[in-house]
């Protein structure tokens, strides 16, 4: 008899985009002349930039060719493309990241959920709450947790209040926690932190040997100076945090799959007599064993972002999504609505009007103005009272949307 993991049974069915996909299907089917736009979704929508889609073209033709096919590559990425991502990423902001601490693959998400296997099953892990949720649940699976009770909120995770008490950022826990999930620029709040505030998170995790998952898939969006990049801008960062990376909403990848992890060779974990041990090779020994690496053609797509003509081209995409995030943040303030995020990010936080709960403010949106956002409770309990909008709209959606949103408010 094949016995289930029952951990995946902790979870809860409904999945917060096929709900709101639910929702608007039956409302579709009630009003099939309703103009919908969007701006729920945290995908991508403007093409990949010419200089990614000729260097892909160029790396297929070669895999095409006896002389230039290539088989398997390296489980850890190609050399051409580390090398890049730590000269333009990394060096020109004074980290000194060595190759092999870069570990290439095909998304932030696995990376995110998979990360979790090199821990033991009795840490305690602290998240963000609203948070994204590929954190939680992939511990859940992994058995780390306890039941899920009415808030949707599972024993044994301590989870961080992201209040306005708190200026809708993450408070340093009360309790003890061994793994921490942080994501600045922040999915769904569209918050950062500062150098200080980060630096708080990593004296942290130095006293308690904790170690700091930070997920910088939104870093390519900060605007403003001084706002960190990257975890290991702060001191101290290499002994306790590992870093995520995408190409997804940088260079419009969510499609094409190209991601890396930073996972320096000093950050450790302690095994039952103290022992530190390195995760840089047990990563190594994970990636080895299930991955077999990126595809060709999508390294070389993702190298060409830091070819001059890929980075005026990116450059461009990503002021073409802060544009929309301007439009909407301002025309919801000027409206009177509370708006958090959508400087450094492509999120925007709106707090609904008249203390609607999130998925009424969802209903109304929907049904008086045909526009579709995102319920913060979605994210998490403390999202309650929330919607989030995204940047990622065209222009024209953009405007329209914001004009209606305004309107709803009479
Ligand atoms: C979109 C997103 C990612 C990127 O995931 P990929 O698998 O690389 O597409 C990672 N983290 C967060 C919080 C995201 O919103």
């Amino acid at each position: 008899m094949a016995l289930v993991n029952e951990n995946y049974l902790k979870l809860p069915g409904s999945y917060l985009f096929s709900e709101i996909g639910r929702r608007v299907n039956q409302f579709k089917k009630e009003n099939p002349d309703a103009d919908i736009i969007r701006l729920g979704i945290g995908d991508v929508t403007r093409p990949l930039p010419p200089a990614v889609v000729e260097a892909m073209k160029k790396a297929v033709e070669e895999m095409g060719r006896a002389e230039t096919f290539r088989g398997y590559g390296p489980e850890q990425g190609y050399e051409f493309l580390s090398e890049k991502i730590i000269e333009n990423e990394f060096r020109p902001r004074g980290m000194d990241i060595a190759a092999d601490e870069v570990f290439i693959s095909d998304g932030a998400k696995c990376d995110t959920g998979n990360f979790q296997e090199l821990f033991g099953i009795d840490n305690i892990l602290a998240v963000s709450d609203p948070v994204y949720p590929v954190y939680v649940d992939s511990n859940v699976m992994a058995g780390r947790t306890g039941k899920v009770n009415e808030k949707g909120q599972f024993e044994k995770i301590v989870y961080l209040p992201c209040t306005e008490a708190n200026g809708i950022k993450p408070p340093l826990p009360q309790t003890r926690v061994d793994l921490i999930y942080l994501c600045f620029p922040n999915n769904p709040t569209g918050m950062t932190l500062s150098k200080e505030e980060l630096k708080q998170w990593v004296d942290y995790a130095r006293e308690n040997r904790s170690v700091i998952l930070f997920d910088a898939a939104y870093e390519a969006y900060i605007q403003e100076e001084g706002i960190p990049h990257s975890i290991f801008e702060i001191e101290g960062a290499r002994e306790v945090a590992v870093e995520f990376r995408s190409f997804s909403k940088t260079a419009g990848f969510t499609g094409n799959r190209c991601a890396y992890t930073i996972v320096p060779k000093e950050v450790m974990a302690y095994d039952s007599e103290g022992k530190g041990h390195s995760l840089n090779p047990l990563w190594l020994r994970r990636q080895t064993t299930k991955f077999n690496g990126v595809s060709y053609p999508v390294q070389a797509a993702a190298a060409a972002i830091y070819t001059e003509e890929g980075k005026r081209q990116v450059k461009e995409m990503i002021g073409y999504y802060m544009e929309n995030a301007r439009i909407i943040r301002e025309g919801l303030e000027k409206a009177g609505y509370k708006v958090f995020g959508g400087v450094n990010a492509p999120y925007i936080w709106m707090k609904t009007p008249d203390n609607l709960a999130s998925w009424d403010f969802f209903e109304k949106l929907m049904r008086e103005v045909n526009v579709i956002g995102t319920p913060g409770a979605g994210f998490g309990s403390n999202g309650e009272g929330y919607f989030r909008l995204t940047a990622f709209g065209s222009r024209e959606n953009t405007e329209r949307a914001v004009e209606r949103i305004v309107r709803s408010r009479g």
